[in-house]
């Protein structure tokens, strides 16, 4: 069967996250958009870890749903942590994904944690052990555990960060970096950007929301075709095998936080070409930019713009519907008309990702106005137009509406501009 799965969100005991991160919020809206598979979260949060235990029942192997049984979608045990630590004279902050199959896991984990700092003040926890170190905390709590560096490309708290991160998988881990199997790719930057790293030809490569709020959820997620265990999910993942683990899907990398380089403050955003003409100094505080994922990318990359290696898991690009509603009618994707009519379309269509992925332009134009339908399949043609995120400015994309500063993806600006 197919299997859409999220893998990295934050429960409400997070900070700056709604109240409406629990389990059966997230599941309701796991349901709602054809999530099969969403994360709980910040697993090893010793309150969040009790409601856990009250709500959830197992129902196959690693994975949990509801015991109210009004939900179909389900949870598994996920969670984000934070590791800021001096390796090799320099202050690395870095955030890890770890999975695990059970609560009883979850709970031994936590306990673990626990004594080496404060596991109950934030659902992403801060420690100042290394990233090295919580990789070998994690497989002594279960050989069953996922540990997957988390938005590996952006600035700050990531692997590969221009600000805080290594070069390289192995000059953080080591000779632990055989336990590394997967990275996940995050908002800013998709597979085809990663795809022109061959360092990372051998991991898999995954996508997710990291949403702190129940309609974010599945703005990227991952397409698997396998049995629905975690057992199952992670051989897919480890073996990246192209026949259980179907593709990704995929924010458009320019409406990421941190695509291009810039000051926000300063109102300064360029293209790697530009910042490199100006040295990588803003021309109005003077100050060093903040280097983009397209940059880093960039920096490590030995291949060209479109390469494609043999292993590679293909990519979709999505746009959330309400945000395609938005762009349609104009008005504002928190606005009570969007909502109506997001509500309206599911109601008649059945999940967003249904929509979104599988419905042909005819079936759509039965369930929604003609004016979103063709919008729904602009995007799946990827026939948008492009503001690029940067310094923190999510980007903006555009589909009806345009702006004179937009560029037109399809063109593939990315390539343009650095084929000279
Ligand atoms: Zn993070
Ligand atoms: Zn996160
Ligand atoms: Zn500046």
């Amino acid at each position: 069967m197919r299997i859409i799965a999220d893998f990295h969100v934050h429960s409400k005991y997070s900070r700056a996250t709604s109240k409406d991160m629990t389990t059966p919020h997230l599941a309701k809206w796991a349901d709602k958009k054809g999530i099969n598979i969403i994360a709980s979260g910040d697993f090893q949060h010793p309150g969040y870890l009790g409601e856990l235990k009250n709500k959830l029942k197992e129902a196959e192997p690693g994975l949990y749903r509801s015991k109210d049984g009004k939900t179909d979608a389900r949870i598994i045990l996920s969670t984000e942590i934070s590791n800021i630590y001096k390796h090799d004279g320099k202050v690395r902050k870095i955030h890890t994904l770890v999975l695990m199959p059970t609560l009883k896991d979850a709970l031994k984990f936590s306990k673990v944690l626990s004594e080496k700092g404060n596991t109950s003040s934030d659902g992403r926890p801060i420690f100042g052990f290394s990233a090295r170190d919580l990789l070998k905390i994690a497989f002594d709590v279960t050989a069953d555990a996922m540990v997957i560096p988390a938005h590996v490309w952006t600035p700050w708290f990531s692997i590969f960060g221009s600000k805080s991160g290594y070069n390289s998988i192995e000059e953080c881990y080591g000779e632990d970096s055989k336990y590394i199997k997967a990275i996940e790719t995050g908002l800013s930057s998709d597979p085809s950007a990663n795809w022109r790293v061959s360092a990372l030809d051998n991991i898999t490569l995954i996508s997710n929301s990291d949403a702190h709020s129940p309609r974010k959820i599945g703005r990227e997620a991952n397409v698997f075709d396998c049995n629905m265990t975690y057992y199952d999910i992670k051989k897919a993942i480890e073996t990246k095998d192209k026949k259980k683990f179907l593709y990704t899907i995929e924010f458009f990398p320019e409406e990421g936080k941190y695509h291009y380089d810039g000051h926000r403050l300063c109102g300064v955003s360029y293209h790697p070409r530009e910042s490199l003409a100006k040295n990588n100094r803003c021309p109005v505080c003077f100050k060093p930019l903040t280097l983009g994922v397209l940059h880093r990318v960039e920096e490590l990359a030995d291949r060209p713009w479109d390469f494609v290696p043999d292993s590679a898991i293909p990519q979709r690009h999505v746009i959330q519907l309400e945000e395609i509603i938005s762009d349609a009618r104009d008005t504002a994707p928190s606005s009570k008309k969007v909502q109506a009519e997001y509500e309206m379309i599911l109601a008649r269509g059945g999940t967003e990702f249904g929509i979104l992925l599988d419905k042909s332009g005819d079936e759509l134009k039965q369930i929604c106005d003609p004016r979103i339908a063709e919008a729904v399949m602009r995007v799946r043609n990827e026939e948008v137009n492009v503001i690029p995120g940067y310094d923190g400015e999510f980007g903006k994309i555009f589909i009806y509406r345009d702006s004179e500063k937009s560029a037109n993806r399809t063109k593939n600006m990315q390539m343009e501009m650095f084929d000279k």
